[in-house]
């Protein structure tokens, strides 16, 4: 068997393709775009790239989007003060506070202070609190990501034996919550884990966020398991990203993402949506 390759570029261009469309709408109806607004501190290379990819797919949709760039010697109350005045402008309509921030600011803090309504990134304890009760609303966008992909590939997940490798706040926790809204039966993975090959094997559904290349290999894989692969892994010298599975698992699984081209496109296009979804429901 060989996978069906899962192209996160074509479903993350259709996901903003609808958004672009839905923003078109709000404009000729007389309605001003919506707005992002991301707050990016200090002069972290990575960072400024991704402030500058979001920006850019702002523009590319019909959003505006305003930079709020500030030294790494900010204080922390002065990017809660920066935070509570974003919170306020009713023209703004999604906050994304740029990770990682200083080490003298306590990220929880400025997570836990972005309004809930404006919280695109659905870092917000809030918000994660209602994906966990499986209620409507801002999605976290990786794991988001990763479900919208299987939803639009009809892949069935209720019912199925889903997998996460991985228990971050960030991406594995919340996937497993996603998850469970559509009735997967879910068990998470994660460094304690015993046998873990084991359990994965069992696995109708492979969702890995673990940060080591390749770290799925095909002999975990049960013939015509669908693997999500959300590892983004460097080698150092090189420029190539790969995954946290082995490509040969191509060969057992039925349907695959690819890395890159697989859930990182997918990532920024929920967040695009997320921001969509802010701006009504602030309306
Ligand atoms: P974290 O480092 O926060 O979490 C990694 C998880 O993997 C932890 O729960 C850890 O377990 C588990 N883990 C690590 N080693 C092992 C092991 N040997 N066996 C079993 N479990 C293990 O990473 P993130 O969740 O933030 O990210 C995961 C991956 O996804 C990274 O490659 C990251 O770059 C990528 N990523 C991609 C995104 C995208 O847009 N495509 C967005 C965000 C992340 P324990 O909790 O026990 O330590």
């Amino acid at each position: 068997m060989s996978a069906k390759i899962i192209d996160g570029k074509y479903h993350s261009e259709n996901i903003l393709n609808e958004v672009r469309a839905e923003v078109a709408d709000i404009v000729m109806q007389g309605g001003r775009p919506p707005c992002l607004a991301v707050v990016l501190v200090g002069d972290d290379e990575a960072s400024k790239i991704y402030v500058g990819s979001k920006q850019k797919k702002c523009e590319e949709i019909g959003f505006t989007s305003v930079a709020h760039i500030k030294p790494s010697t900010i204080s922390e109350d002065e990017l809660l003060t920066l935070i509570d005045m974003l919170n306020n402008d009713s023209g703004v309509d999604g906050i994304l506070v740029q990770s990682p921030l200083p080490k003298h600011i306590n990220a929880d803090n400025v997570f836990e202070a972005v309004a809930p309504g404006k919280d695109v990134d659905c870092f917000n304890p809030y918000n994660i609190g209602l994906v966990s009760m499986g209620k409507d609303g801002l999605v976290p966008c990786t794991p988001a990501g990763c479900v919208e992909l299987l939803r639009r590939e009809k892949i069935n997940m209720s019912g199925a034996d889903c997998v996460v490798i991985g228990r971050s706040n960030i991406v594995g926790r919340p996937a497993a919550s996603l998850m469970i809204k559509e009735s997967a039966t879910v068990t998470v993975c994660h460094s304690r884990t015993k046998d873990l090959a084991a359990v994965v094997r069992g696995a109708d559904i492979i969702i890995a966020a673990i940060g080591k290349k390749h770290f799925v290999t095909p002999d975990m894989v049960k013939d015509g398991a669908v693997i999500v692969d959300v590892g983004i892994n460097r080698t150092p010298g090189s420029k190539k990203i790969h995954g946290d599975v082995d490509p040969a698992c191509m060969e057992k699984a039925s349907y695959m993402t690819p890395v890159p081209g697989g859930v990182g496109p997918m990532t920024i296009a929920m967040l695009m949506s997320n921001c969509l979804t802010a701006y009504k429901k602030l309306r």
